[in-house]
């Protein structure tokens, strides 16, 4: 008789004779695909996103091919809504996805851009599952949880197996086990185990280490608690990764190894690390790579010679991790100041071309809400450059413009992201221009000369979250100007975007005319995309998000040139390489 395993994975679509249930796209071949699924125990916000990154890197390193997807538990569609503050920043894909901060980590760190394939949400999720119910897809059954909602999961994933070829698809669930809203993930995960066979996954519970001061030593009992969880779920996990603040104890793995049934080998300490950059090795020298390649049976497919060049280009940028010459300060302003994870995508970029010019970067945050031209100096104080990052909302606006027009009066370097655009453009309309009352109808609605304003292409469509301009789109640079240098003479360069305003075409040449350059522009559109002024070291903003296409390896130039400058106005007695010259050699 056939074992039950077979009939699922035959059964392509719905049947009301069986009770198997388990679409499969057509063409999808099993055991071709493995998959690692990392969840997490005790508490959210322990870096899954990071262990799976990571662990991914050292696979492509290997020459395997792979796909990551994380499955957040909300019930919104994307992360277009949700606050930064409370969820961090909202990343963007190139397809125009408004997904988790997480997808920003594994683009970075596996060099790939990914799209709405590799993002679900509960949303997402029920939402196709309802809509195939009104299709009438279910053939009459009673659509349930189990097996239309986890048949809809395992489908995605599938999916994406097949369309990118996968060796090894990384599954992040989002939140920790135990959490509601997560149960019909992990079930689906147990089902997909089951389905494709043993070897097939790879399960890893992220767990954290409690360490009391009082008690000085290191405690495993939540950890084993969470495991337990897990383990009432169905799934065995094979890798337990530990957090802690410092390298786990022989003795707190041990224990945790007996409780859980992980061989000691595959009980991993993920202890706290200066850079993100560095857990690879970290998770290189516990020998976790191999392990997993073991456990999915898959070490047959690994390119040694591709690893070894791979991980040497990857050592040359770590190496210099740590043992920055420079230093620097960079003041960030911002409603969202308390919470690093808002600007995540900023400050790796400002890690990646600081890296790369041998300069450690810090942070100065920089609250605008009661900033005034008055006192903005004394904010500034001891700040090498300025970004203005992007925002929505009226809230210290003002303040913000107070930092442009100190930026650009002192010739302090500057770089204005999206909003710091705009809010550049309004303080030059108004300190060069001439346009008293010039502001962003975001802010104003009813000022005299609105030089922002809602897109024309965008006024059409109604309603929150669906009326963004959103994606990656290419820009067209002007020959000859600063940005034309910066991005290696390149003639088009492609970013991406998440705004609803921009520059008014009908205030583009009254500005042009004052010595403010719009460099980069939309290629079908007038739509200003980026913009310099002259008589100044670097004072640069885009209307695009270049923070999220940075990468460790290849820095985005406006960054670095914003570093490189910095850099000079902090060291003026040395020589050192302005923007273009710094980003021609990074970059
Ligand atoms: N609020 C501005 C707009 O919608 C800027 C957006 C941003 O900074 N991401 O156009």
């Amino acid at each position: 008789m056939a074992d039950s395993r077979d009939l699922l994975a035959k059964v392509s679509d719905v049947s009301t004779e069986t009770e198997y249930f388990s679409p499969i796209p057509n063409g999808y071949k099993k055991g071709k695909c493995r998959y690692v699924i990392v969840m997490g125990t005790v508490m959210s916000g322990l870096g899954k996103g990071i262990f799976s990154s990571c662990l991914a890197k050292l696979m492509i390193d290997k020459g395997l091919k792979v796909a990551p997807i994380k499955l957040e538990g909300y019930l919104n569609i994307d992360s277009g809504t949700l606050n930064p503050f409370r969820h961090g920043e909202v990343f963007v894909l190139d397809d125009g996805m408004e997904c988790d901060m997480d997808l920003g980590t594994y683009e970075r760190m596996l060099n790939l851009d990914l799209s709405g394939a590799n993002f679900a949400t509960s949303g997402q999720i029920y939402s196709s599952v309802l809509n195939k119910e009104r299709h009438g897809d279910y053939l009459g059954r009673d659509v349930q949880m189990i097996p239309h909602v986890t048949g809809e999961v395992k489908l995605k994933l599938r999916k994406l197996a097949m369309d990118t070829d996968a060796d090894i698809v990384f599954v992040e669930i989002g939140g920790t086990v135990g959490d509601l809203e997560n149960a019909f993930y992990i079930e689906a995960m147990r089902e997909m185990a089951y389905e494709e066979g043993p070897g097939s996954c790879s399960f890893v519970a992220l767990t954290y280490i409690l360490e009391p001061k009082t008690l000085g030593e290191q405690k495993s009992k939540a950890a084993q608690l969470g495991i337990k969880q897990l383990m009432q779920t169905g799934i065995q996990p094979d890798i337990i990764a530990c957090r802690c603040e410092n390298p786990v104890s022989e003795q707190a793995r041990q224990k945790i190894s007996v409780f859980s049934n992980v061989p000691f080998e595959r009980v991993f300490s993920m202890h706290d690390s200066a850079s993100i950059y560095t857990i690879p090795a970290m998770l290189r020298e516990g020998g976790l790579d191999f392990e997993v390649l073991r456990m999915l049976k898959i070490e047959d497919r690994i390119n040694l010679r591709k690893e070894r060049t791979e991980w040497a280009k990857w050592c040359d940028f770590t190496d210099k991790i740590g043992k920055e010459k420079y230093d620097i300060t960079i003041g960030i302003t911002g409603k969202y100041t308390s919470v690093r994870d808002s600007y995540a995508s900023i400050l790796n970029a400002l890690e990646h071309s600081g890296i790369a010019l041998g300069c450690k970067v810090d942070v100065k945050w920089i609250e605008t809400t009661d900033l005034t031209d008055d006192n903005v100096a004394a904010h500034l104080d001891g700040v090498d450059g300025i970004i203005v990052p992007g925002g929505f909302g009226t809230r210290g606006t003002e303040g913000k413009i107070a930092c442009i027009k100190y930026a650009r009066q002192n010739k302090v370097p500057y770089l204005g992201l999206c909003l710091g655009f705009q809010m550049a453009v309004v303080e030059f309309a108004r300190s060069v221009v001439g346009l008293k009352n010039a502001n962003s109808s975001e802010i104003d609605q009813k000022c005299e000369h609105a030089v922002i304003d809602i897109l024309p292409e965008q006024k059409k469509i109604e309603g929150l979250g669906g009326n963004m301009r959103l994606g990656g789109r290419d820009i067209e640079i002007k020959k000859g100007t600063q940005a034309y240098k910066l991005f290696g003479k390149k003639d088009s360069v492609r970013k991406r975007f998440r705004h609803r305003y921009e520059v008014d075409p009908k205030y583009i040449d009254q500005i042009e005319k004052e010595g403010m350059i719009f460099s980069g522009k939309a290629p079908d559109q007038p739509i200003m995309q980026v913009l310099e002024i002259g008589d100044h070291p670097f004072f640069i903003a885009t209307q695009s998000h270049p923070e999220l296409t940075s990468r460790p390896l290849a820095p985005e130039p406006m960054f670095t040139g914003l570093v490189a400058e910095a850099m000079r106005k902090r060291n003026p007695e040395e020589n050192l390489p302005d923007a273009i010259t710094a980003a021609k050699k990074v970059c």
